[in-house]
């Protein structure tokens, strides 16, 4: 509904009402009086029917909005008292004409609230005490400087034109505020309920000057046309609230959207400390007969000690909100710091806060990281995807990205991240909170999964493949042997002996593929890792001397025992030192060989390194994969690491290339059987 139109309809009408019944004086001001009645309760209406949509600091604006209409109301159903059935002439000087004066003023008072700068509930009470004691002093300077002095004969006209000034420069004060309010709120949905209401705070000034010129030359009566300058800002106050933004749910604490409303405690001391000063001034510069001077003394103990009163309650709530505002931040501080995910926070392209977990993941300490751009932490990959992200948090969505980030020392790791936007009451994105997870560790698991699930669908594969060749090439083989038994010319001969070589060779690898598929764990016997390894490397130490290798054993102590088929995993052992010594024989005809064990997370672990060229990158994938080799015809099968990793599965442990600076290193690890080590069993 549109309250401002209705209200200026409201007003037209009445308007034309009085003017139609010109001199007709009682009955202009039964209509006056009548009419001026119903606009107030036009917000109140819109005010209640809303009371559940807003909180904090924005339902104490509103309240004080909305005791404005009363306040007002309530005098005017005093005044009409007095008018009409007590036939007092216009009774400018009686108690109600306060309540209309605080009324008027309410709307300048209410922006103590500052409702646009979020709810901001721990400061509400405090700032609906501040409130409600200004609205105190108003009352009371109103009594002191104009209605009593107007009580009396001799002070009246004075008192009356100070009353008539009083009208339109408290309107005056109230648009300039709501101006200032609109200007602050700019952008957000605040700024239109500050122009509605300055708007009707606009139309009342320019009219009530006209009705103050009226009233000090003893022109106005109630039923004149300039009345509607009482009646428009209600109905533009309606008109202002029905468009109010229902207050949002905000984060609540050190993260808030808008600062906390700073204490203005001196403002109000000094506001009390005046009470007095103006209260007993008051009696030598308008002195008053006696029982009015009595009623002005009263008046000034009574808000003096309200006031007293009234701060001493905002200074328990301030103290209260302070205390759980800062509980708040200490329990959120201590969760951030806590969390094992990396948290920051920028503002302004700056980081404001990081924690620990992102300190130590970074290398930078908290105070470099303050001074830092926040980009140095991207990698060169990674940037030009920025600019798409924080166009996205701009337009306040959640974002979320994976990006490498650049450490202190310059290595780089994959983090996975989600960032939002933190955004005030004016809908101004003022922060944005990052939470980070280094993901190296799971990019790394994700590739081994599909590695080996490619593995075993290969696997599955080269079983049926074996079978279906296995027996052709037996028959081979049988009818080779038979046909060697018999006498045949050296040619022949030499001929059949290299089928037979060769058939044999094929049906090595026919056995080694289906050992690779077929890995039965009945054979397991409690074993210790480090005996296996020294007694593999005891058999290869002539031929790695040999080849010019050094070869360094390091055996941790107290490894788990593992439970393990000892020929199979001495197979695996070999199967890597073999592989190393021809990687590092050619590629500089020498090198030494690392080879230790130790225990990770209750499992043994064995790692053999090499100083020889390493394993391409791009090839790291592939090496586990049957057949994959990059060593010449003849010389490899490409099934040492396949079958390597088939046993070391079967195992229920694990064997991978893992990163060094410098050669190959491969790790097995075979999972503890739950004895503490070392127990000789085998
Ligand atoms: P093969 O030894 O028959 O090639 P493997 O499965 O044992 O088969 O090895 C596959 C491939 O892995 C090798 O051809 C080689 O490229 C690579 N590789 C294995 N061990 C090493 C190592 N220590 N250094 C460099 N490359 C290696």
């Amino acid at each position: 509904m549109n309250w401002a139109l209705a209200g200026l309809v409201y007003a037209c009408a009445y308007v034309a009402i009085i003017l139609a019944l010109g001199e007709r004086e009682y009955a202009r001001l039964l209509v006056g009086t009548v009419a001026l009645l119903i606009p107030p309760i036009a917000p109140i209406i819109v005010m209640l029917s809303r009371r559940g949509d807003w909180r904090g600091r924005q339902a104490v604006f509103w309240a004080a909005i909305g005791a404005w209409p009363m306040l007002w109301l309530i005098g005017q159903i005093g005044w009409s008292v007095d008018e009409v059935f007590r036939a007092v002439p216009l009774p400018w000087f009686k108690w109600h004409i306060i309540l209309q004066l605080c009324g008027s003023a309410l709307p300048l008072i209410a922006l103590v609230a500052w409702p646009h700068g979020g709810t901001q509930d721990e400061t509400a009470v405090t700032a609906a005490v501040d409130i409600a004691v200004l609205v105190f002093l108003t009352g009371f300077l109103y009594w002191s400087l104009i209605i009593a002095p107007g009580m009396d004969p001799p002070h009246s006209a004075a008192a009356l034109r100070a009353l008539a000034t009083i009208g339109p420069t408290v309107r005056l004060a109230a648009l300039s505020g709501l101006l200032w309010a609109m200007w602050k709120a700019e952008g957000s949905p605040w700024a239109v309920v500050y122009q509605r209401l300055a708007l009707g705070m606009a139309l009342a000034f320019v009219v009530l000057v006209g009705l103050s010129l009226a009233t000090v030359a003893g022109q106005y009566q109630t039923g004149s046309p300039s009345d509607i300058g009482w009646m428009l800002p209600f109905w533009f106050a309606a008109w202002a609230m029905a468009a109010a933004p229902a207050s949002a749910h905000e984060a609540q604490g050190p993260i808030g959207t808008a600062p906390i409303e700073r204490s203005s405690l001196a403002v109000l001391f000094a506001a009390i400390l005046a009470v007095p000063v103006i209260g007993y001034g008051s009696r030598y510069l308008v002195p008053a007969a006696e029982p009015i001077e009595r009623m002005r003394e009263i008046a000034t103990a009574g808000t003096l000690v309200c006031g007293v009163a009234l701060v001493m309650v905002r200074l328990v709530v301030e103290r209260r909100s302070l205390e759980s505002a800062s509980q708040r931040v200490r329990l959120l501080a201590t969760a951030c710091e806590q969390a094992g995910e990396l948290i920051m926070v920028l503002r302004q392209n700056r980081i404001q806060y990081a924690n620990d977990a992102f300190c130590q993941a970074t290398g930078y300490s908290r105070e470099e990281l303050l001074e830092l751009p926040p980009m140095t932490l991207v990698a060169a990959e990674s940037k030009p995807d920025i600019p798409a992200l924080r166009e996205q948090l701009r337009k306040r969505h959640v974002v979320r990205a994976t990006t490498v980030m650049a450490r202190k020392d310059g290595s780089r790791f994959e983090a996975a991240w989600s960032a939002a936007p933190i955004v005030d009451a004016a809908g101004r994105v003022t922060d944005v909170v990052s939470v980070i997870r280094d993901v190296t560790d799971d990019a790394r698991l994700r590739q081994q999964l599909v590695r080996s699930e490619r593995l075993s669908a290969i696997g599955e594969l080269v079983s049926g493949v074996a079978h279906e060749i296995n027996n052709p090439l037996q028959s081979v083989i049988g009818t080779v042997e038979l046909l060697l038994g018999e006498s045949h010319e050296t040619r022949v001969r030499d001929d059949l002996e290299r089928a037979r070589f060769e058939a044999g060779r094929a049906g090595r690898i026919i056995r080694n593929l289906l050992a690779f598929v077929r890995r039965s764990p009945a054979e397991r016997l409690l074993s210790d890792l480090n005996e296996i390894v020294q007694s593999t490397l005891s058999v290869r130490e002539y031929e790695l001397a040999q080849s010019n290798i050094k070869l360094q054993q390091e055996y941790g102590l107290n490894l788990p025992v593992v439970l393990a088929n000892r020929d199979e995993i001495q197979q695996v052992v070999l199967n890597l030192v073999m592989n190393a010594q021809y990687a590092m024989v050619d590629a500089h005809g020498r090198g030494t060989l690392t080879v230790r064990t130790f225990t990770v997370a209750d499992q043994a672990a064995v790692e053999v390194q090499d100083d020889g060229p390493g394993v391409a990158p791009e090839l790291a994938g592939r090496i586990f994969e049957p057949f994959f080799t990059t060593k010449s015809i003849g010389t490899g099968t490409g099934l040492g690491l396949a079958l390597a990793f088939g046993i070391v599965n079967a195992h229920g442990g694990t064997l991978e290339l893992v990163p060094t600076d410098r050669g190959a290193c491969f790790r097995l690890t075979l999972p503890g059987a739950g004895f503490p080590g070392p127990v000789q069993v085998h």
